[in-house]
Parts: structure tokens; C-alpha cells; sequence
């Protein structure tokens, strides 16, 4: 953890009287902690109050008794609670716990929308807690969904933003590297549901070299798909204020993804279905056509199908599986064919004024959807081009591709 951030901001001279909890892991039971006042839990986790002027001192003490602070929060954000107990509960404990998931409160209304809160000068320092392969044997290449800790910070963020990454090491002008943008894969309440960690989804970009035929890895996706648990990493952002789901419970959402473009998309899907929130249940159409090259690659493939399984009444599922699959024309299918095939049904749900579309992913993917749409708009003597750009005006077509 970096000793330079705890919640509320950089520490500063004036948090002097402040009182911070300790998550500690890895302390074994010894002489020395059997002397402390705090006791060794079995779960590995040891809380610890500490005063701001003895932080530095008692990160030392703790690193020598072979323990690793994982969290630090000022007691005021853990209700008080200085008798050594845990703050709060993760999803997973809870469920452990056999204890009903509670509604989500902590929505942030879309007026107040988290934009550059860490910028590349100074940027939050996020743990990684968990880095794990999505894609199964056989699959084209490799991609990663990565959770970060983001405790001890200020990072919050809605659905369908992105966060930019800053990877180690200098580029070839001896400069250090740009951040790169990811898009968040995960709700605000992050993978746990206790508001502290943000996850991506990252593919590490492989190309082969169009003179040497060297095999050339993406710096900063290379870096991603490598990291180890426990690792610091630069974050940067959140970014972006268009590419929203709407707060409109009874909306159409249709979502058009490749590849890691389906990030928001989960994001998106489990605030609809998988949370439960006070002010928010979706009662609406959500529809997500996923194009991708072999089902090995489908990302997030069991969350999907089982969100689909269950909410089959208001969530809509399609592949466009483009090396297994065949179009019409007997050639590959992509998710323009796939498209083209639902053209008409997604044209009449088009002209509802509480439909609202995404797209994301590769770029230059928006031209073969704009095809398939507007031969169903023309049938209707509608003038797709035209069309659209009163659904960009009305904040109902949004496109974010790389
Ligand atoms: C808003 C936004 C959201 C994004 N979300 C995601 C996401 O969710 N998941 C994700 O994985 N990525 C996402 N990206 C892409 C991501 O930002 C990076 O661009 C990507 O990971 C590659 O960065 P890198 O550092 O690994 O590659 P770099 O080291 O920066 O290399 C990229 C460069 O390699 C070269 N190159 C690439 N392919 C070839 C080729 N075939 N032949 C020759 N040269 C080539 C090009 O010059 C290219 O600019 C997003 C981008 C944006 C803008």
C-alpha cells in the first residue's frame, strides 16, 4: 500500500488527530503479537487502529513481523468500530455469512458524474487483487478480467466510463509512458459490492512485425495481462460522461459488442440485473449482440448465459461467432450479419424514443451496423444517415471503439 494515501485524500498536516484502521494479512502469531492487544483471526485479516502521527512507525513494526496492510480507512468510515472487528463485509463474506444481499445505496445520481479525479501527475495507486484468464483452451490470443483494490482513495466512477492505465518503463524517446484507457468492466459497487475495487477487461495486443516478422506485444496490455496479485499499479481518470446507461428503468438498451467492447456491457447488465438497488430495477429490454471469433473467446460467457437464463423476459442474447458460424451467404458471420438478420426488429425498436444503443469495440466495426440498419430503415423510405443523427441529438446512439 502506498503509506502516501489513505481515504479521504493525500494525508495532510491538518488530519494530525485522525485515527485510521489497519488491515493487516500475513501476521503469524508470535512473541510479539501475542504481546499486542489486537488478536491474529483466522481468516488472516488483523484490524488495527493507529494514529496518523504513528502510521509511518507502525508500517514499519507491521512489515517487520512479516505482515502486509491491505487496507487503511480512517475510523470514521468503518462506523467506529476500534475493538479490532471488521469493517465491513464483502459480498462474498456476507453470502459465507448467509446473510440476504443488501439493496445498493450508494448510487450516485448522473448529474454528479465522476470525471479525472486522478490525473497522470498524480494518480491513485491501486493494488491488483485478482488477475484472471477469460478465455478458455483454443481460444485466439489472450484476455484478462483484472480487479483493483481502490481503497485508501478517492476513485469512484459510473458504468460504462474507463480509467486510464499508466504502465511502467519509458518509451522510445526515453519518456515515460502514456496512460493507456480501458473501459470498466465492472458496476460502482465494484465485483464485491462494497464500493472498493474496479475491474477491467484486457486483451494483450500480439501482432507480428510487418518487416522483421518479430512478434511485438502491446506495452501497457502486455503489462495488464502479466501482473501478478499484489501488484501497484498507476490509475488514472474515470473518463467519459456519454457512454452512460440511462437511468430510465423501462429503457431498451441495445448494446453491439467485439471482443473486450462487451466490458461495459457487463457492467451495464449487472447493475440491471445481477444488483438490487432502492432506486433502480430494471423493467426494461436489454439486448446484447456479442460478436467474437470462436466460442472459446466469448468473454464472460457462464455470467452472460446464466443473466440470460434468468432474466430471459427482459434480457436478450446473441452470438455472432464469425470462424464457427455461417451468414446467409454462406460466409463468416459478424455481428453486421447478425445484425442484418434482426435489421427489422431492431428498426422498429429504434424508433421508440426510449431506445438507447451502444457500441463498442473495434474500430471501424460501426459501418457494417449502419449498413444492416439502414436497408430496414429504407424499406420504411427512411433515410438511415438522417435518422441517426437525430438519435445522436437525443443522446440515444453511443459509440466508443479503439
Ligand atoms: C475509450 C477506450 C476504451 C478501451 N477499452 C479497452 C478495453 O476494455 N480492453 C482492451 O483490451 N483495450 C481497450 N482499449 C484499448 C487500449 O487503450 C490500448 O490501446 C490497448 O490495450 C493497446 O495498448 P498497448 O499499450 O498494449 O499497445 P501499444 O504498445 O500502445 O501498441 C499499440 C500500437 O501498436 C501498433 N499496432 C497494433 N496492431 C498492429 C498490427 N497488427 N500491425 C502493426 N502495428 C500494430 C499500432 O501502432 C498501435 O498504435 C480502449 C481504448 C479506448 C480509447
Amino acid at each position: 500500500m502506498d503509506n502516501s494515501r489513505v481515504a479521504g485524500g493525500t494525508v495532510s498536516s491538518s488530519s494530525d488527530s485522525r485515527v485510521f484502521l489497519f488491515e493487516v494479512v500475513g501476521l503469524r502469531q508470535n512473541e510479539e503479537t501475542d504481546r499486542a492487544n489486537y488478536p491474529v483471526r483466522r481468516s488472516g485479516s488483523v484490524f488495527i487502529p493507529v494514529p496518523f502521527k504513528r502510521m509511518n512507525q507502525e508500517m514499519q513494526r507491521l512489515t517487520r513481523l512479516g505482515g502486509k496492510i491491505v487496507n487503511i480507512q480512517p475510523i470514521s468510515a468503518v462506523n467506529g468500530k476500534m475493538n479490532g472487528k471488521a469493517p465491513v463485509k464483502t459480498e462474498p463474506q456476507r453470502k459465507q455469512a448467509g446473510e440476504k444481499s443488501k439493496p445498493m445505496t450508494q448510487a450516485k445520481a448522473k448529474t454528479d458524474i465522476p470525471v479525472n479525479i486522478y490525473r497522470p501527475k498524480d494518480p491513485f495507486i491501486g493494488r491488483c487483487i485478482s488477475n484472471e484468464r477469460i478465455v478458455r483452451e483454443g481460444a485466439i490470443g489472450d484476455v484478462r478480467h483484472l480487479t483493483f483494490d481502490l481503497s485508501g482513495g478517492d476513485l469512484r466512477y459510473l458504468e460504462g466510463q474507463s480509467i486510464g492505465i499508466i504502465p511502467p518503463g519509458e518509451d522510445d524517446k526515453g519518456k515515460p509512458h502514456k496512460l493507456r484507457l480501458y473501459s470498466i468492466a465492472s458496476t460502482r459497487h465494484g465485483d464485491y459490492g462494497d464500493d472498493k475495487t474496479i475491474s477491467l477487461c484486457v486483451r494483450e495486443l500480439e501482432y507480428k512485425h510487418p518487416e522483421t516478422g518479430e512478434t511485438i506485444y502491446g506495452v501497457c496490455s502486455h503489462y495488464l495481462c502479466h501482473l501478478e496479485a499484489g501488484t501497484e499499479v498507476k490509475i488514472t481518470g474515470p473518463v467519459g460522461s456519454n457512454f452512460l446507461l440511462p437511468e430510465d428503468p423501462n429503457a431498451t438498451v441495445i448494446m453491439l459488442a467485439t471482443g473486450t467492447g462487451v466490458a461495459p456491457f457487463r457492467a451495464f447488465l449487472w447493475r440491471m440485473f445481477k444488483e438490487q438497488h432502492e432506486d433502480y430495477k430494471f423493467n426494461g429490454l436489454a439486448w446484447l449482440i456479442f460478436g467474437i471469433a470462436t466460442t472459446p473467446n466469448i468473454l464472460y460467457k457462464e455470467e452472460l448465459e446464466a443473466l440470460q437464463s434468468r432474466f430471459g423476459d427482459h434480457f436478450r442474447l446473441d452470438y455472432a461467432i464469425s470462424r464457427e458460424q455461417k451468414n446467409q451467404r454462406g460466409g463468416k458471420m459478424y455481428l453486421q450479419d447478425r445484425i442484418a438478420e434482426n435489421a427489422d426488429k431492431i428498426w422498429e425498436l429504434l424508433q421508440k424514443d426510449n431506445t438507447y444503443t451502444f457500441i463498442c469495440g473495434l474500430k471501424g466495426m460501426e459501418g457494417g451496423i449502419d449498413d444492416a440498419i439502414s436497408a430496414a430503415a429504407a424499406k420504411d423510405g427512411v433515410d438511415w444517415s438522417d435518422f441517426q443523427k437525430q438519435l445522436k441529438k437525443k443522446n440515444l446512439w453511443h459509440v466508443e471503439t479503439y
